[in-house]
């Protein structure tokens, strides 16, 4: 423990990781502020942090579930009797041979993340967000230029010049999961005479700050700028230049003949944008010195991998890649190996969709992680027998969560249940954790010892942080990371023969000449300062197949999908009658939304100061036509379940879509389960009944439903 005064650690209320100072007086924390080291921000959330250490809702010890799954009862045990429950199951898994069939759900801070070393050396594998949230973006950049970005690459907005347009597609970096520096960089940016459009059919905080809101239909992103690319290389305003050196030979002439028919008025009919719109944004990005786009939700449709390629050659053919203001390109800091390095499992052999049915079709998609895979289809499937969850939260923020409730209590005909053992983490009550048979007290950022290492990281491109203890623990609470690595020791101890965590995050640094010490010595944080900018440039190519930027994905021959689609999800596309309205999810500040961090955060959730509802946003016209007025309780309904809450009237969603915040529904911890509020992913499909179209689209239906609403 540093002692008192301001310490450098990051904050973990939400993913986004942001660097900070914590003041400790007498042992106790009473403040936190951004790391001027790191730009200097925290947000609201962040600044609750506070409240999480310190709830009395906090997890103590160790516990094992005494009654059914999901009847939340459980007996406090020592961690000596958790981790022979672990090690037991883990080892039977492996004599029967079915290791493949342990996984752990999180979020690894980076490859060198110990918790992924575990599941390596078990031959299990990991599942994190990143399939549901992220891969139609990742995947698509990487096959066009190459490169790896997640969301947390958001464009430079610090470096935007003036006149560059900043382009927020179904993102709320206002209001949700960004580092908390990008909304004052939009700002900054807008000062200096950058334009911030934002297109999104709910007007949220980025649209009122912004120069233009574009109304658009929810899943019509890959449309829109498919019209725009039309209108762009149809009147010759591309960036010839840079596409004639870069591009792939061949690629232009196939992408002009694909975009032939995606005229703007055609593509008007299907994103409901009007084509006079499409044409003056395409115009627009012709003019600007620089364009970028940041998307978030709209790459969770069903066909996100349309719009993320769409969107890599609107990037592409406007000339936006790694330059001031367009798509920043990752650099990748070399951190040591920690020999000896577990082989990881063969993913495509082993667990490669193995909740997909169709694996002819399928088998073109190629993902370094376990791509469409959803618990409860392979628990239902026999293919998933041990489940660990840190950092995430299934029984809420998995689609058709439902099901995977179910799943969770399936028994076999011995009446043992299908899934033998489930684990979680968590810091605070969480609903997963009404299911577990295990669960671990996990420790906050205040408490524990962790290197976060983010090639994406916003603050400074390729950087190393430290989160470090500040104040004693609470509790018995042990760090996920600190859990896993002394059940290294116990079961692998060839691949765990460092000494304890901080040993283990020395031998990563050393590769950077870094160490935890030198660290702390300089301010929490390494980051050799820049992230340059057009990189391709001085490595003379890309880091694709060709060297070349690929626009024609020649890896999907097989399945027709060489070029992208301008059509709506299909779950958009049918089913209209009997449920004519979008349902539209959405995040706000006072929630992380997936772990239980911020859920029980009574600073957060709070009727004055934090969030406390979530009514369902209707239009006053479609209010009308229902015979609807704000406050009155309806039922909203899918073809997966129904949910009823009550309704508030704005203009801010458009005509045909209904608003509900993501994040809610909660039946644990007294602060989070306070109120009736209903929870978005009872509405929305298991996967398991949709995978074939999803798998076939290449994207994830994660938040793409359609209700109906009634009195
Ligand atoms: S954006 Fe996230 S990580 Fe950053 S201060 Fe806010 S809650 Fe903390």
């Amino acid at each position: 423990m540093s002692g008192d005064g301001w310490i450098p650690t990051v904050c973990y209320q939400c993913k986004a990781e942001c660097a900070i100072l914590a003041r400790v007086e007498g042992g106790v924390v009473k403040e936190v502020k951004g790391n001027p080291r790191a730009r200097g921000k925290a947000c609201v959330k962040g600044m609750a942090g506070i409240t999480s250490l310190y709830s009395n809702e906090r997890l103590k010890y160790p516990m094992k579930r005494v009654g059914e799954r999901g009847s939340g009862e459980f007996e406090r045990i020592t961690w000596d009797e958790a981790m022979d429950i672990m090690e037991t199951k883990l080892t039977e898994l492996r004599d029967r041979g079915e290791a493949h069939k342990f996984t752990y759900s999180m979020f690894p801070h980076s490859v060198t993340d110990p918790k992924w070393r575990f599941v390596n050396a078990c031959g299990g594998f990991i599942s994190t967000g990143l399939p549901h949230c992220d891969s139609a973006k990742i995947m698509a950049h990487m096959h066009t230029f190459g490169c790896f970005p997640n969301h947390h690459i958001a464009p430079m907005y610090y470096a935007v010049p003036k006149g560059g347009l900043m382009i927020l597609s179904g993102r709320h970096p206002f209001g949700c999961l960004d580092d908390a520096c990008v909304p004052s960089h939009i700002l900054d940016a807008k000062e200096r005479g950058a334009k911030l459009i934002v297109i999104d059919p709910i007007f949220r905080a980025e649209a009122a700050k912004a120069d233009w809101w574009i109304p658009i239909k929810p899943g019509g992103d890959a449309a829109l700028f498919l019209g725009v690319s039309n209108y762009l290389l149809a009147n010759d305003l591309y960036d010839k230049e840079f596409c004639d050196k870069w591009v792939q030979e061949g690629d232009m002439d196939g992408l002009k003949a694909h975009l032939k028919d995606m005229t703007p008025e055609a593509m008007s009919k299907i994103c409901g944008v009007p084509a006079g719109d499409i044409i003056k944004l395409a115009r627009m990005a012709a003019e600007a010195p620089s364009a970028c786009i940041d998307a978030f939700k709209s790459i969770m449709y069903g066909n996100g991998m349309d719009w993320g390629h769409a969107w890599s050659i609107f990037l592409v053919i406007t000339g936006n890649l790694d330059n001031p203001g367009g798509q920043p390109l990752p650099e990748i800091a070399p951190m040591a190996p920690v020999e000896p390095v577990p082989p990881a499992p063969d993913v495509t052999e082993l667990g490669y969709h193995r909740t997909g049915p169709d694996r002819s079709q399928f088998d073109s998609y190629k993902f370094f992680l376990q791509p469409t895979w959803y618990a409860a289809q392979a628990i239902k499937d026999d293919t998933l027998k041990v489940f660990f969850a840190s950092e995430c939260n299934p029984a809420l923020s998995e689609m058709g969560s439902g099901e995977w409730r179910k799943a969770v209590t399936m028994k076999d005909e011995n009446g043992d249940y299908k899934l033998e053992l489930l684990v979680v983490t968590e810091i605070m009550p969480s609903e997963t954790m009404k299911w577990a048979d295990l669960v671990l007290p996990d420790q906050t950022n205040f408490e524990r010892w962790e290197m976060l290492y983010m090639p994406w990281w916003y603050n400074y491109g390729h950087c190393a942080a430290l989160c470090q203890p500040v104040v004693e623990p609470i509790g018995e609470s042990r760090h996920a990371n600190r859990v896993f690595i002394d059940l290294g020791k116990r079961m692998f101890p060839e691949y765990f023969a460092f000494k304890d965590d901080v040993d283990y995050y020395d031998i990563e640094l050393a590769g950077v000449g870094m160490s935890v010490k030198k660290l702390q010595e300089n301010g929490g944080l390494w980051s050799p300062g820049t992230v340059g900018f057009r990189k391709y440039e001085d490595a003379g190519k890309f880091n694709t197949p060709s060297g070349k930027i690929e626009l024609k994905w020649n890896m999907y021959k097989d399945i027709g999908r060489e070029w992208p689609s301008p059509e709506l999800p299909l779950e958009y596309r049918r089913g209209e009658d009997e449920f004519p309205f979008v349902l539209v999810n959405f995040r706000t500040i006072y929630l992380n939304n997936t772990g239980a961090w911020s859920q029980n955060n009574a600073q957060l959730r709070d009727p004055v100061s934090g969030l406390d509802a979530n009514p369902c946003l209707l239009n006053p016209i479609d209010a009308e036509r229902l015979g609807v007025k704000s406050g009155d309780v309806v039922t909203m309904e899918s073809n997966s379940g129904q949910v009823k809450l009550p309704v508030e009237l704005t203009e801010k969603i458009i005509p045909g879509c209904a608003g509900i915040i993501h994040g809610f529904g909660q039946t644990m911890g007294k602060v989070a389960c306070r109120g009736s509020w209903v929870s978005d992913n009872e509405l929305i499909s298991d996967a398991g009944t949709t995978l074939d179209e999803q798998d076939l689209r290449g994207g994830e239906a994660h938040v793409t439903t359609r209700v109906r609403i009634y009195k």
